[in-house]
């Protein structure tokens, strides 16, 4: 198979580096040129795990190309996959779908021969008949089907997720096309894979409705948290409490600081939108939003507090600002929320992350930045943990006692047992997790 992605992003590079190490040809399209030339000189413009040598083998072995001319990558695919962003539209929180169809333009003026057209990109309902009709209306002529393939990879294991995903949901209302992805995934079937072949529409709602139900199942275990925390009980074992019952399951029951990354905010808020443009609100998700939103603000007040009520002039050293570990995105990340309510609290800030940084500092340019997790911690008056990454979870704590200028932790995920920290002279405070003395 020959395969076009549109777009070389988390999802795109990806998928295509995937894709080519199944055996299909793949060439990897990109409208940045200088994301193109990292990548033909062999550099991965995205932190992810694993990438750097599948990108490099599967490049040694000529399955995997990389190119700013759409025109010639859509001309020679018998598949073309558009990943490019859906971000939320300025202003009323649709998803922005001006690249896709952007995407959809250039592609239709590029098909020859039979070529079915997917969409990877999560699109609300009605995205793939709109693609549709663009390329219809620019190319009468053409021979091409378009079908929805929502993607479910996580940043930071993505890779894996992409080879041994729970399902893959093919939306595809006729079925020339659905053979042709049923080709594209025939790596899989020996893995077993789960496919659902579904109708275009059903298959767009799908991702949405995926995401919408995991921010839900977090949001809920926040909201639990915040009660545990007034009436002192404890959210870790309330969570493995529900999670050992099979109907709930015991992921995404961790309770932290609200949800982020490019992914959950976007989505929620777009099929909230979608919902209530077709007059069937889905108020769950609206209240999920909205309590997710605040939480972000209420970590700052929850660092405050444990501050003792104020942090001006303070310095507060904060561990990860990536949404979450195990990827350098900063996309909607809780820690943005949590830095801008410490700043108008008239706090001095300082962080680490292991990846995140380079991101960080076109968002957040006025704070300081540590080369690791000590250094940052130094003379602080409060150490928060904001991203678990694993740099993070076997931390000095006689060390930190000795370094900082107050001796306070609060740990936004929960990585330590509170005893363990409070031994060392620190006041520690968790998620939803007494207090110790
Ligand atoms: P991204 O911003 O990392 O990548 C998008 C890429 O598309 C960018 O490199 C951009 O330069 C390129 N691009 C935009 N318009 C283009 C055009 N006309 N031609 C060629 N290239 C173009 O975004 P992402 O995180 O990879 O997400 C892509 C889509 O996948 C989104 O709809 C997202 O919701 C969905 N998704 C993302 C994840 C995730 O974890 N990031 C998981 C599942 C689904």
């Amino acid at each position: 198979m020959k395969i076009a992605m549109i777009g070389a992003g988390y999802v795109g590079l990806v998928s295509g580096a995937c894709f080519a190490d199944f055996g299909h040809t793949v060439c990897c399209v990109d409208n940045d040129p200088a994301k193109i030339e990292a990548l033909e000189q062999g550099r991965i413009p995205i932190f992810e795990p694993g990438l750097n040598t599948l990108v490099a083998d599967n490049v040694r072995q000529n399955r995997l190309t990389f190119t700013t001319d759409l025109t010639s990558a859509v001309a020679a695919a018998d598949t073309v996959f558009i990943a490019v962003g859906t971000p939320s539209r300025r202003g009323d929180g649709f998803a922005d779908l001006s690249y896709v169809y952007a995407a959809a333009r250039d592609i239709a003026a590029a098909l020859t021969g039979y070529t079915v057209v997917v969409t990877k990109s999560t699109v609300p309902v009605g995205t793939g008949d709109e693609v549709e009709r663009i390329i219809r209306e620019a190319r009468p002529d053409a021979d091409f089907a378009v079908v929805s393939n929502p993607e479910f990879l996580r940043e930071g294991a993505a890779i894996g997720d992409f080879k041994r995903p729970d399902r893959i949901v093919i939306g595809a209302d006729d079925a020339r096309a659905a053979n042709v992805m049923n080709e594209v995934y025939r790596p899989l079937y020996l893995n077993q894979a789960p496919i659902l072949v579904t109708g275009r529409r059903t298959a767009e709602l799908t991702k949405y409705a995926a995401n919408a139900f995991l921010a839900t199942k977090i949001t809920f275990i926040n909201e639990i948290a915040d009660l545990c925390e007034q009436v002192g009980a404890n959210v870790q074992e309330v969570a493995r409490g529900i999670g050992l019952d099979n109907r709930i399951g015991s992921k995404f029951l961790h309770a932290g600081p609200g949800y982020g990354g490019s992914c959950f905010p976007k989505d929620t808020l777009a099929l909230v939108k979608t919902a209530q443009d077709c007059g069937t609100p889905i108020r769950l998700v609206e209240a999920v939003v909205a309590v997710n939103d605040q939480r972000k603000r209420a970590m700052a007040r929850k660092i405050v507090t444990a501050c003792g009520g104020s942090v001006r002039g303070k310095t507060i050293a904060l561990l990860g600002l990536t949404f979450k570990p195990n990827t350098d995105d900063m996309r909607d990340a809780p820690s943005l929320s949590i830095v801008a309510g410490l700043q108008d609290a008239g706090a001095r800030i300082r962080a680490h992350d292991p990846e995140g940084m380079e991101g960080a500092k076109h968002l957040m340019p006025d704070i300081a930045y540590a080369d690791d997790p000590y250094s940052c911690a130094e003379g602080a008056d409060a150490l928060v943990i904001v991203t678990e990454w694993n740099a993070f979870r076997a931390l000095d704590w006689a060390l930190l006692a000795d370094s900082m200028a107050v001796r306070v932790v609060v740990d936004l995920r929960n990585v330590y047992r509170g005893e363990d920290v409070a031994r060392h002279g620190f006041h520690y405070v968790g998620i939803g997790v007494p207090t110790p003395e």
